[in-house]
């Protein structure tokens, strides 16, 4: 049976309407897009649809109480509840490095890691 899935492309400000037709897990076309970023994220977003996660983890004996942190690469959409509460645990100690890997094989997936988007100095 013919479906049809309407994204919004996010590669740029035009923010573009996307149409996707499918019949089950096979992509039959992309319409609307204006470029192939468009035609690139439409089929993303269908097959495996990925977020970039930003946040911040507790750090001790440092200037601040939080360090914020970055996934090095998109994750799984349906994952993301799951990586921030598992980055949520983490207790990082002082000193850290900007673009240190505070850890790695993440969620299982090869090459993508959990790094620090600063440094902090260790306070006594
Ligand atoms: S399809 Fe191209 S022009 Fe349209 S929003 Fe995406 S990147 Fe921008």
């Amino acid at each position: 049976m013919l479906e049809m899935e309407q994204y919004t492309c996010t590669n740029c400000p035009m923010g573009c309407p996307l149409q996707l037709t499918h019949e089950g897990e096979n992509i039959l076309e992309v319409f609307d897009y204006q470029c192939n970023r468009g035609l690139k994220y439409a089929k993303q977003e269908f097959s495996d649809p990925r977020r970039s996660l930003s946040t911040t983890v507790a750090i001790s004996h440092a200037r601040w109480a939080r360090l914020p942190v970055k996934v090095s690469a998109p994750i799984p959409k349906d994952r993301v509840i799951e990586a921030a509460r598992e980055i949520h645990q983490l207790q990082i100690e002082s000193p850290v490095k900007r673009g240190q890997v505070l850890m790695s094989n993440f969620l299982g997936e090869k090459d993508i890691e959990v790094v620090a988007l600063r440094s902090m100095e260790r306070i006594s």
